[in-house]
């Protein structure tokens, strides 16, 4: 995500407990955000490293949007794994996914979001101050 001046804080697009307000995923335990290994006490994400070639890119991309000046207002992309990939390692779109983007359902797809901005407690408070 990118934060352009004026435009909030990391803050204004998660909750309390840092999950992001927009989630691609729903897991099986909607409370988690990383997987245990059972009897070891090691944490993970299931995604490997194919996956995460595609994110750099994208955060690369966005780094360079944003040194270039191309990104004017705060925005969210996001990389979407492919369907296959999503059922294997045991998840399902979330319903806002599968809303907003109900021809995405396949995966493999990266998507452009407003970022939300002035949201969170502490932007508001500085709106007042
Ligand atoms: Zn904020």
């Amino acid at each position: 995500m990118a934060i352009t001046p004026g435009g909030g804080c990391l803050r204004c697009g998660l909750d309390r407990t840092g999950v992001p307000h927009f989630r691609v995923v729903a897991w099986p335990d909607e409370r988690a955000v990383a997987f245990e290994e059972p009897a070891c006490g090691a944490h993970y994400q299931p995604y490997g490293p194919v996956e995460l070639g595609f994110v750099t890119s994208l955060v690369a991309q966005l780094a360079l949007d944003c040194l270039l000046g191309k990104v004017t207002r705060p925005c969210h992309r996001i990389h979407a794994a492919r369907r296959a990939s999503l059922t294997e390692a045991g998840g399902r779109w979330s319903d806002r996914w599968i809303d907003q983007y109900p021809t995405m359902t396949e995966g493999g797809v990266q998507v452009e979001r407003e970022w939300l901005s002035g949201t969170c407690a502490a932007c508001s408070a500085s709106k007042i101050a």
